[in-house]
């Protein structure tokens, strides 16, 4: 499906600042010139922001003048250390501004960064970007945030610039953060044991593009497990409606079996085995595989 670039909805669009013109700052700064907006700019590595200046975006000559020129300053650097470096001299700059910070980072980072915007009598939404930059501007640029709900419903309609419906998650500005990190913990597992199993497969001469239509189907089939075994994890009970724990361990013995014979990594199958005796022994072997949520919440849950 080809992305299509974001409607503009803004009778009287709201000027936006963005600093940093990474890949993704560029993305960004990029769409929010395309959705009507003034853009003011800036980046450490002057230079990248030349082709947005050729698109209407006007560069800051500071970042203290970058930060002032808008009511929505949009952060997007590397890290947490660098969003400091650059906001903490500014303090004084931001009092009676929203701060957006888009920078990848923990939830306590986004906690930590809050504060310090409130400090300075400014309001902060955290946002977590789950796109990559061409996606942004399109109806495929996925951006989640977290912080007080006034200042977001206030900014909703231009943070849509960036693509899909701005999605709204709770009132902790850790919250956004927190989705990434399980977001990228379902991302990595999954491509994981796609690459296991190509690995497998590879054994016997099987390209990975022959497996890659499989594994898309069983990905498809899975969405469907993932609600139902949602609804288990939240009532805390786990009835083995399509299969039980006992099963899928004596399936894992077979997977790991089948890696070691044919000299492919076992590690991950055994791991996961490892993870499913801890649940067995605590009594789930009869249950779903949802029962397995216990060994994932480690010592700040009872492994039940
Ligand atoms: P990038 O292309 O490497 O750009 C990094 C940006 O940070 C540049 O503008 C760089 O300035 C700036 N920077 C780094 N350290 C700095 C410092 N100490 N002071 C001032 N500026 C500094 O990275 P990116 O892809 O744009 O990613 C930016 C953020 O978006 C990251 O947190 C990333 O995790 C997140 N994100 C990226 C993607 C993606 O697909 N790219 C997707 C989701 C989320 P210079 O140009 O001067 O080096």
């Amino acid at each position: 499906m080809t992305a299509q670039p974001m409607p503009t909805t803004d009778a009287d669009p709201t000027p936006v600042t963005v600093i940093g013109l990474g890949l993704m700052g560029q993305a960004l700064a990029a769409a929010f010139v395309a959705g009507g907006h003034p853009t003011t700019i800036w980046n450490r590595t002057a230079a990248k922001a030349e082709q947005l200046v050729a698109r209407g975006a006007v560069l800051a000559a500071s970042t203290r003048d970058a930060v002032t020129a808008s009511p929505l300053v949009i952060v997007c650097v590397t890290d947490d250390l660098a969003v400091r470096q650059l906001l903490d001299p500014l303090a004084d700059a931001f009092a009676g501004r929203v701060l957006v910070n888009l920078t990848s980072g923990t939830s306590a980072h986004a906690r930590a960064i809050g504060e310090w915007a409130t400090r300075q009598g400014a309001t902060y939404l955290d946002g977590v970007i789950l796109a990559i930059p061409p996606a942004i501007g399109t109806a495929d640029g996925v951006v989640l945030y977290s912080g007080p709900q006034t200042a977001f419903d206030a900014h909703r309609s231009t943070l849509r610039s960036l693509g899909a419906d701005a999605t709204y998650l709770g009132e902790d500005p850790g919250l956004s953060s927190l989705h990434d990190m399980a977001v990228l913990s379902l991302m990595w597992n999954v491509l994981n044991g796609f690459l296991h199993g190509a690995a497998l497969l590879g054994a016997a001469q099987v390209d990975a593009a022959a497996f890659a239509p499989i594994a898309n189907q069983i990905i498809g089939t899975m969405t469907d497990w993932l609600t139902s075994y949602a609804d288990q994890i939240d009532a805390g009970r786990y009835p083995a409606d399509d299969s039980t724990l006992d099963t899928h361990r004596a399936a894992m013995a077979h997977l790991a079996e089948e890696s070691e014979s044919l000299g492919i990594d076992d590690e991950l199958p055994r791991f996961v085995m490892e993870l499913a005796d801890r649940a067995v022994a605590a009594g789930h072997g009869g249950d779903s595989y949802a029962a397995m949520i216990g060994q994932f919440r480690g010592s700040t849950h009872a492994r039940l």
